[in-house]
């Protein structure tokens, strides 16, 4: 017997047919002697309903009583889901999240969870009935309801399915599995037959919102086998799972971030803590940063840029401002009609010329590449709104992903996960949502070469990489800072052992180009891996905290879901290594 967790979205929830169509789907599962927790998000677009009806009554409601009226939705859907089994002749009880006991913390709109009861559930299970739970909710200490954030549902779905170490978790949703890209935005993306959680943390971060990138950071952490599917086809979907499990491409995938904005503080006195003030009191405002990019700075002074959601941009300026006059900064900039397109594969740090690629197709579209950040698995580029279609699309042709043949269909029998031992799940259910901080290494065979006043036009991060590509140099960080003043800064590093032919290499290019090569023959590159490295707000923060306190000042940073970049001197390599492995318990 099998426990399976299976999770319908609005969509497949949209009315009194699907809701039918989809309980059949359960029974089929409970008549075939498994065990079956089915998760449900709210009908249709019921929270978006909602969502309107509240900005009616107040512009600026709070946020306790948009979790007590958004979980409306699902409570009506698990009803419905309950009558429409039990009309099929097999028993079934809806459960709201207080009901199962899933608690979180008391972040209203965005919560998180820490801790799952599994009593209530295995009891109504062990009595032979279906259970419906209630996606996207569930209760603080003091009693609240409180919700995960929108889509949270595929959360509450992975959530269980790891406290109750279900065989697998079946998302069924509006489109037959995970595609190369959003199927919406481009018909010719392709299915993928499976993809390696990190690939799916990063993209469900980086924009695609077919999976609540919480819910992979569990899949993760647990060890869940997810199977994504159609609700209305019976074809393969797509498995996600450990990266030993699927096959390494150089790039799988292509996200679109389309409402993002940019802050750039100018000329921040280049001293230890400059950053470390803008990000703690960002964190403590809320508000989770993303692309984070320090130009190696001239004349003592640097630039700070990063990048929220074009929704925070206020808020972030606010406290921007304030803390650019306490820095003594010169100005602070912004730029409120950007997208980010990102490719993501976790074959992309076995190859070379993957980012030449990506620069060359995006040159010939005429698209100019305002910022870029990359780590092992993905490279982001931020652009103009009015250029993210285009973009998609050159990114996706780039690497033919248009073409290939995505390895067939999941058929869900991919070999089964290493599950963790109850007893290491119990262990680690305290604080599920926890930052999950794996290991901090040190690389101290890179040399750091950076490109300043380079011309801030289309082309330009092309005509470097095309470049270094074909005198195969191997490049592994890179970062393009926000151009200022017409001239934008480009790093990138490379093995040590490669410094003189980068610096050729990058000679010629700075002269065709008009820009001015400075080179570190030797840096030390610390990289923090983990899960929820981006989406927890305080992470820049308890990164550049310590490092400030010892005197180490950061001169790159780059950042993604599952891992955290930082480029300091060769000098304060071990020294950094020995501080990030203590303030992170390691
Ligand atoms: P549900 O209501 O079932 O949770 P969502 O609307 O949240 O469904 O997610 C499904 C949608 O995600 C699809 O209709 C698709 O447009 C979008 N999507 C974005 N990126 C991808 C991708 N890479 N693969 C598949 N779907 C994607
Ligand atoms: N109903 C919630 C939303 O629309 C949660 C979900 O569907 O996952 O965001
Ligand atoms: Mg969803």
């Amino acid at each position: 017997m099998s426990l399976v967790v299976q999770k319908f979205g609005g969509t497949s929830v949209a009315d009194a047919q699907k809701i039918l169509a989809a309980a059949s789907k359960a029974v089929a599962r409970h008549k075939a002697g498994d065990q079956v927790v089915v998760v449900v998000s709210a009908m249709g677009h019921q929270t978006d309903v909602l969502v309107d009806l509240a900005k009616q009554i107040n512009q600026r409601p709070s946020a306790r009583e948009m979790d007590m009226l958004l979980s409306t939705g699902e409570q009506v859907s698990v009803a419905l889901f309950a009558m429409a089994i039990q009309s099929l002749g097999v028993e079934a009880v809806s459960l709201t999240g207080a009901q199962i006991g899933i608690r979180t913390d008391s972040t209203h709109t965005k919560a998180r969870i820490k801790s799952i009861s599994t009593d209530n559930v295995k009891h109504n299970l062990n009595e032979g009935r279906i259970v419906i739970a209630a996606g996207f909710q569930g209760i603080d200490q003091c009693g609240n309801i409180t919700t995960l954030g929108r889509g949270g549902s595929d959360t509450t779905a992975v959530a269980l399915a790891a406290v109750l170490a279900a065989d697998v978790c079946e998302i069924y949703t509006d489109v037959d599995g995970i595609y190369t890209t959003d199927p919406r935005l481009l018909p010719e993306a392709r299915r993928l037959a499976s993809i390696a959680y990190d690939e799916m943390l990063e993209l469900a971060s980086l924009g695609a919102g077919v999976m609540h990138p919480r819910s992979i950071e569990f899949a993760k952490k647990f060890g869940v086998k997810v199977h994504v599917r159609s609700s209305f086809k019976d074809v393969p979907g797509t498995l996600i799972l450990p990266a030993e499990q699927t096959t390494p491409r150089p790039v799988s995938g292509v996200a679109l971030a389309k409402n993002e904005a940019r802050i750039t503080l100018e000329g921040v006195p280049d001293q230890p803590g400059s950053s470390h003030r803008v990000f703690s009191q960002l964190a403590s405002s809320g508000i989770a940063v993303d692309m984070i990019v320090q130009n190696v700075g001239q004349h003592g002074r640097a630039d700070i840029s990063f990048t929220v959601p074009a929704d925070d941009l206020a808020a972030a300026l606010e406290v921007t401002t304030s803390v650019a006059q306490q820095l003594g900064a010169e100005g602070v900039s912004h730029d409120g009609s950007l997208a980010k397109v990102s490719v993501v594969g976790v074959g992309m740090a076995r190859e070379e010329g993957v980012a030449g690629h990506l620069f060359s197709a995006l040159s010939r579209k005429g698209i100019n590449v305002r910022m870029i950040t990359t780590s092992e698995i993905k490279i982001s580029v931020l652009i103009h709104r009015d250029d993210a279609a285009a973009a998609v699309q050159a990114a996706h042709r780039a690497f033919g992903l248009e073409a290939e043949a995505m390895g067939g269909g999941a058929d869900g029998s991919a070999a089964a996960l290493p599950k963790s031992s109850p007893l290491d799940v119990v262990r680690r259910l305290e604080g599920m949502e926890d930052l999950a901080v794996e290991d901090v290494t040190l690389d101290s065979s890179q040399a750091l070469v950076t490109f300043t006043d380079l011309p801030d036009k289309p082309g330009v991060a092309a005509d470097v990489f095309e470049e270094v590509g074909r005198a195969k140099l191997f490049v592994d960080m890179i970062v393009q800072s926000h151009p200022r003043g017409g001239k934008a800064e480009l790093s990138f590093t490379v093995p040590s052992s490669d410094r003189e032919r980068a610096i050729d290499v990058s000679g010629r290019i700075a002269t065709s180009l008009g820009a001015i090569v400075v080179d570190v023959p030797h840096v030390a590159k610390l990289s923090i891996t983990g899960v929820g490295i981006r989406s927890h707000a305080g992470m820049a923060d308890r990164l550049f905290a310590p490092l400030t306190e010892a005197g180490i000042n950061i001169d790159l940073v780059s950042t993604s879901e599952v891992r955290l970049n930082v480029i300091v001197a060769a000098k304060h390599g071990e020294k950094s290594l020995h501080i990030l492995r203590r303030a992170f318990g390691l």
